[in-house]
């Protein structure tokens, strides 16, 4: 049964007891991160983003449209992390690099660029970690010259913010990458077991989040509540409220009966007339 008390002194001493198991929880809910680039312009970036990451233990780098990428500067950046690069995948749509994620968090300069939920990165890491013992997670970080785009915002439950001098407020892209690895190392070693979601909640990923969306629309479109000329800004806070509100499996299952059969009201309604 218990190994012996010989073993677990040695244990102790080699460090091999801090070792055990909870390492591998910290390694496999940093695995599960994802770290995407979108649109980088320059490749050095690219390569000391990989090194920020492998000194805190972060491995999955994907890179959606690089600018230029593979290059011998990323390499040279990454200096001994070239391993992340070589896994690192490249995408050509956000799309595909948010598959299978259900939290996507995208990191900004700028405070309230778009009227979104923020938090500071301590805070996002700590939702990070939790989320991440069991699904992955995706960290949006933008271009070098204007960050994220609104609708790549709009792909995110939560805005993050590095707090810094508000009127000097935009960190290098790798730093910035820097400081949100080192944010979700420092959760990870504080993480025990700890669930923010009800045991029964079944994640949903940003594919199921978009099918909702694009249902939703279609339906408010067919109901002529949606006008079709305007019809940015009501999406935008539909989507809002349910990205903070987090559905799982089950509720976007109700959410998409409802709309059937609303969609269905409204077809009979215009057969009747
Ligand atoms: N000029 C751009 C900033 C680009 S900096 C702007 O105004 O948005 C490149 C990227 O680094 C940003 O898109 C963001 O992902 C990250 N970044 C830089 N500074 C940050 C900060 N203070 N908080 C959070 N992310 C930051």
């Amino acid at each position: 049964m218990a190994d012996s008390p010989e073993k677990a002194a040695q244990d102790t001493r080699s460090g091999a007891a801090m070792a055990g198991p909870e390492s591998d929880d910290i390694e496999s809910r940093l695995s599960r991160i994802r770290i995407v680039l979108i649109n980088t312009t320059h490749p050095g970036n690219i390569g000391a983003t990989a090194r920020a990451m492998k000194v805190m233990g972060l491995s999955s780098l994907h890179l959606v449209t690089p600018k230029i990428y593979p290059s011998a500067d990323a390499t040279a950046m990454a200096s001994g992390a070239d391993d992340i690069l070589q896994k690192a995948v490249v995408h050509d749509s956000l799309d595909s690099a948010l598959a299978g994620c259900p939290l996507v968090l995208g990191t900004s300069a700028r405070l309230r660029s778009l009227p979104m939920p923020m938090v500071d990165a301590r805070r996002a890491a700590n939702q990070a970690l939790a989320e991440s013992g069991s699904h992955d997670v995706a960290v949006l970080f933008g271009r070098e010259r204007y960050g994220l785009v609104n609708e790549e915002m709009q792909r995110c439950q939560f805005l993050v913010n590095i707090p810094s001098n508000p009127e000097y407020s935009s960190l290098n892209l790798s730093q910035a990458v820097q400081i949100l690895a080192y944010e979700l190392r420092v959760a990870a070693q504080g993480v025990a077991d700890i669930s923010v979601n009800p045991p029964d909640w079944e994640p949903v990923d940003d594919q199921q989040m978009e099918g909702l969306f694009e249902h939703l629309e279609q339906t408010l479109l067919d109901l002529r509540f949606l006008n079709p000329k305007q019809p940015r800004r009501l999406m935008m806070r539909l989507r809002r409220l349910f990205n903070r509100a987090r559905p799982d499996q089950n509720e976007i299952n109700i959410l998409r009966g409802i709309l059937k059969a609303s969609q269905d009201a409204v077809d009979q309604g215009s057969k009747s007339q």
